[in-house]
């Protein structure tokens, strides 16, 4: 009898999907397939298995999946409410493989001016040198989207909230004005993870995670995952295929053991998040938090409408400092550390540039914007951490 389950709340299919004690020795959870060659027992199995190149959990070749890719894929897809899932190697490959599954030349597409930088990057350079024109919207412009539409607008790629802006994206709206024009839409969904944002629900056609970040959750692996609507799902799974996109099994494992502590991590990281936004929005010297949840954030009202929570990545504004200044409160920082990414269970902070692209920061602007990853430490140390941080950066006295 298969076993595994995929009713109840997210937070109970993120513990019991995508896995069957009863067809692996009792044992909880998937086991980590090392495969590339899979023997196929008779003429009849091995032209069957070709036949079903483009079949969902179909056995064939190690580069197109084992039972582990499957789970993993199968319990993201059911988080997201898609039709299935794709592993990649990365959350910019889901990004690039699912852009590139929709194009070809002289297509033209829009995308989110607060895109995640290396999405931007991925437009100006390879999408441009294969004769796919890109337009930058702004993430607020909602269903007026379409006064942007071309007769050969193809793809809408959204990202909400942006990367660094923080800005929430009226998805439904745009996902309907896209559908009445038969354009695909994209939306990149590293921040919420599927416990707090679906945008399959609200009409987007493929969803892409970068399972570095939250799924995954520990800082330890580099994982990507796009999830499509039955519609799109083959136009992406030949893409992934084509291009020879795979992802080792110890990935995929730690994806999908990831994966069964979600909720529970999301809800804490909610939790502290808010609490540490709510507290530096109150000290002197903040000039702003970029946080979806605050009242006074850049689509806070949509935010409310369509997420169950929010994570614990956000921005803050300080009044201008000295680069010494940022110097000495980032370096002193106890628990907060420096890094690129996020999403694991420490905290992160990091001085970002305002203008959105992965230039250095312009320390001379008077302002200066720092990323904050609230992580699962226990909230009143970080606290602490950051009110010494900041006397810190505002008693430094040089120039
Ligand atoms: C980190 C990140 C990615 C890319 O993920 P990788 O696994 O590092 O390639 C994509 N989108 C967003 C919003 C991210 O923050």
């Amino acid at each position: 009898m298969n076993k595994q389950k995929s009713d109840g709340a997210i937070a109970t299919r993120s513990v019991h999907n995508a896995r069957d004690p009863s067809i692996q020795n009792g044992m909880v959870n998937t086991p980590v397939y090392h495969a590339s060659t899979i023997i196929h027992d008779t003429v009849n199995d091995l032209e069957n298995a070709k036949l079903n190149i483009n079949t969902k959990d179909a056995l064939i070749y190690g580069r197109l999946g084992t039972p582990t890719t499957f789970a993993f894929e199968n319990s993201v897809a059911d988080l997201e409410g898609g039709y299935g899932a794709l592993a990649v190697s990365s959350g910019l490959a889901a990004i690039t493989t699912a852009i590139m599954a929709f194009v070809r030349s002289g297509d033209h597409i829009l995308v989110a001016n607060s895109v995640y930088y290396p999405t931007r990057h991925f437009c100006d350079y390879s999408l441009q040198r294969v004769g796919v024109d890109v337009t930058y919207y702004d993430p607020s412009i909602g269903d007026s989207i379409s006064t942007l539409f071309q007769e050969n607008t193809r793809l809408i790629f959204m990202e909400s909230p942006g990367s660094n802006t923080f800005i929430v994206q009226d998805v439904p709206a745009i996902a309907e004005v896209a559908a009445a024009s038969n354009i695909v839409t994209i939306l990149d969904n590293s921040w919420a993870s599927p416990i707090f944002f679906r945008p399959l629900e609200h009409g987007v056609n493929v969803c892409v995670v970068a399972a570095t970040k939250y799924l995954s959750g520990h800082s330890d692996t580099m994982l990507g995952v796009i999830i499509a609507d039955e519609s799109h799902y083959p136009a992406v799974r030949n893409c992934r295929d084509e291009y020879g996109q795979c992802v080792g099994p110890d990935d995929l494992y730690l994806g999908l053991r990831g994966i069964r502590t979600l909720a529970t991590r999301m809800q804490q990281h909610d939790r502290s998040g808010r609490a540490i936004a709510q507290w530096l929005s109150q000290q002197p010297g903040v000039l702003r938090v970029l946080h979806p949840a605050l009242p006074d954030s850049i689509g806070h009202e949509i935010w409310k409408r369509d997420f169950d929570g929010a994570s614990g990545l956000f921005g803050f504004e300080l009044e201008s400092r000295s680069r010494d200044a940022a110097v000495s409160m980032l370096e002193g920082m106890r628990y907060f550390a420096m890094g690129f990414s996020w999403g694991g269970f420490e905290s992160l902070l990091i001085p970002v540039d305002s203008s959105g692209g992965r230039k250095s920061v312009d320390w001379s602007s008077d302002r200066r914007l720092f990323r904050i990853h609230v992580g699962l430490e226990d909230v009143s140390d970080l606290i602490a951490d950051l009110e010494s941080g900041l006397q810190r950066y505002f008693d430094c006295n040089s120039i």
